[in-house]
């Protein structure tokens, strides 16, 4: 089992080590955080967005954030007599922490409820929580290179965090997610991602989840709109990326971004947190195997959007939802990237230069030859 030990850094965040199972219990010095910080900001606004009826989350403190520290002031390196970090321990496994400069939070609460509203200039605290999840103590590298049982620590990781943050008051929906790639506006090298825990319903989320409710709906309570999909695109098979025994990963029919994949549990799970203990394991070794090949694509790495939808905790929108991964990148070529413009950008509106069917047997070309030993049979490319 992996082993948690959590603690407060000096300004009052809340941290917590995740070990790697098998690891020596934690000295408790590591738990200490010596630093003098200055006391948490109060939380920036949300502001109802009247045309659109969306939040918008304005958080101007996070101008002065860390933005591409060198390597020896590192906020989420273990802290040594230098570089007194955001991490407490001279080392660690997985370690999750309050973002010191939230978009969200600290404080919790509900919003009023924005179908309320049909006017401009409502407004209201950006309750909610986000955190930071440093997935090695190891400043260089990627999540690709992480070894199963770490990816695996990782993942126990998130699905804690989901649990805990959906038991805070008013949180609406929980999304842990990584940015890699300076390309697309990642702020720190170390390899780490993060955790948003929203007040509100994301926009994306919400559209996604309402036709989730409607098929579910359609079928009286018998079939997710994700287990429908993917049982069409296992039985057409041009874009099936990998099959194993509790996921499969598949470009979709109409996907949006030139590298695009949906990883998808085979049982209906709302979340990360009802994932059991053998789907947890292989989903360290599938998730592996798919960040390897993005980067298989290219001479170099390749930077991508890796965000896991888990179903709003709207207890109507609950049995419908469906766990699954949607990893994305803009990269069309090795150097190349698409850029959000016009139609996407203002419109919302997708034009895909690849075809999905190329990219899925690209993907299935770059599969790892060891995989056939240790996946199930359907896994091997
Ligand atoms: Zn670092």
């Amino acid at each position: 089992m992996t082993r948690l030990s959590s603690t407060f850094l000096a300004d009052g965040r809340e941290l917590m080590y995740f070990d790697d199972a098998g690891t020596a219990p934690r000295d408790p010095a590591s738990l200490e955080d010596h630093r003098a910080l200055p006391p948490r900001a109060e939380p920036g606004e949300v502001r109802f967005d009247a045309l659109s009826r969306d939040w918008v989350a304005v958080a101007a403190h996070r101008q002065s954030r860390t933005h591409l520290p060198p390597a020896d002031q590192c906020p989420i390196c273990p802290t040594t007599p230098e570089n007194p970090s955001e991490i407490p321990a001279p080392d660690y496994d997985v370690v999750v922490f309050e973002n010191r400069f939230p978009s969200l939070g600290p404080a919790t609460g509900k919003l009023p409820e924005a179908a309320g509203h049909s006017g401009w200039g409502h407004s209201a605290p950006a309750y909610g929580r986000c955190e930071v999840v440093s997935f090695t103590p190891q400043h260089t590298g990627s999540f690709a290179e992480l070894s199963e049982q770490r990816a695996r620590t990782v993942i126990e990781a998130w699905a804690q965090r989901t649990d805990a943050l959906s038991a805070l008051p008013g949180i609406k929906q929980v999304f842990p997610f990584e940015n890699r790639g300076a390309e697309i506006g990642v702020t720190l090298h170390h390899p780490h991602g993060q955790i948003y825990a929203y007040p509100y319903i994301t926009p994306r989320a919400e559209v996604l989840a309402s036709a989730a409710a409607a098929h579910f709906e359609r079928s009286g309570g018998t079939e997710t709109l994700a287990a429908s999909i993917l049982g069409a695109e296992r039985n057409d098979g041009s874009r099936m990326v990998l099959e194993a025994e509790h996921f499969s990963a598949y470009v979709p029919f109409a996907a949006r971004w030139p590298l695009e994949i949906h990883l998808v549990p085979h049982r209906h799970v709302p979340d990360l947190a009802a994932l059991n203990g053998s789907e947890r394991d292989e989903l360290a070794a599938v998730y592996l195997e798919l960040l390897k090949r993005l980067d298989r694509l290219y001479p170099t790495p390749t930077p991508y959007i890796s965000a896991w939808y888990q179903a709003p905790l709207e207890p109507s929108l609950r049995a419908s939802g469906q766990l699954h991964l949607q990893l994305t990148s803009p990269r069309r070529a090795a150097d190349k990237l698409k850029f959000l413009a016009g139609s996407e950008a203002a419109m919302g509106a997708f034009i895909n230069d690849t075809t999905p069917e190329a990219v899925a047997e690209r993907l299935r070309t770059v599969a790892s030859p060891a995989l056939k030993d240790t996946l199930p049979e359907g896994a091997r490319a």
